[in-house]
């Protein structure tokens, strides 16, 4: 296995040699989550209550279980559904509070180190087309990645079998020699059963939330714990 991982499923370290292709998330993997969590938590609802004239109170009794009922379906990464749900663009107010944008600890190097390597380095994101261009207008991804692909282009989430389908299909990878790191297990899951063979999950997506203690899928806090055998210049 390319994977030393610990009794307490953080990994110790990984075997670079057995991995070509690198699948990698990128809110709450490469970015902090923090952005996401605010913008959803609280600058929508309190958009939604003054647009409406309600409480903020008002506004989440409303909004929270519209909320439950999309998640981890493609609706819930949409803009275009909540702007139309919602009565007002969504993709305008993100890119208003877009400033908050910030890397991981470590993500922006870690990424820099892999395109020194033999892996390829691809994004895979249940992100908005939308979204991922307010991102990619904030920070620098682009020229390390190999290739980018939303599940949106695939009309499926990574939750969904047919997302991996569509993905080999459009970029040919080899799901024993993959790496694929996510912050969501339920997504690990879904890439476990295609059969990628090496899956990482991150014990902080969100900067300002307590790490995770316990993890399903072996884990990292940072990626600095993962750059062991990867070159250190590009
Ligand atoms: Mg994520």
């Amino acid at each position: 296995m390319a994977l030393v991982v610990a009794r307490d499923r953080k990994i110790q370290s990984i075997d670079w040699a057995q991995i070509n292709t690198v699948l990698l998330d990128m809110d709450g993997t490469l970015l902090d989550l923090h952005f996401d969590n605010t913008f959803w938590l609280y600058t929508i609802p309190q958009h939604y209550a003054s647009r409406n004239q309600l409480s903020l109170q008002e506004a989440n009794d409303y909004l929270t279980p519209i909320f439950k009922s999309q998640t981890g379906k493609l609706n819930w990464y949409c803009l275009d559904f909540w702007s139309s749900t919602l009565g007002f663009d969504i993709a305008s107010l993100k890119r208003e509070v877009a400033a908050g944008v910030s890397w991981r600890p470590h993500a922006e190097t870690f990424l820099r180190r892999l395109r020194a390597s033999h892996c390829e380095a691809i994004l895979i994101t249940n992100a908005h087309p939308d979204t991922l261009a307010i991102k990619l207008d904030q920070l620098a991804l682009g020229p390390w990645l190999d290739k980018r692909f939303t599940s949106h282009e695939f009309g499926a989430p990574k939750e969904d079998p047919a997302f991996w389908v569509h993905l080999q299909r459009n970029h040919p990878f080899d799901p024993t020699k993959t790496l694929f790191v996510d912050d969501s297990e339920h997504v690990l899951a879904a890439a476990e059963k295609y059969g990628i063979h090496h899956l990482v999950t991150l014990r902080q997506p969100d900067s300002q939330q307590r790490p995770r203690t316990s993890t399903r899928y072996p884990s990292i806090q940072h990626f600095d714990e993962i750059f062991a055998g990867l070159p250190d210049h590009a």
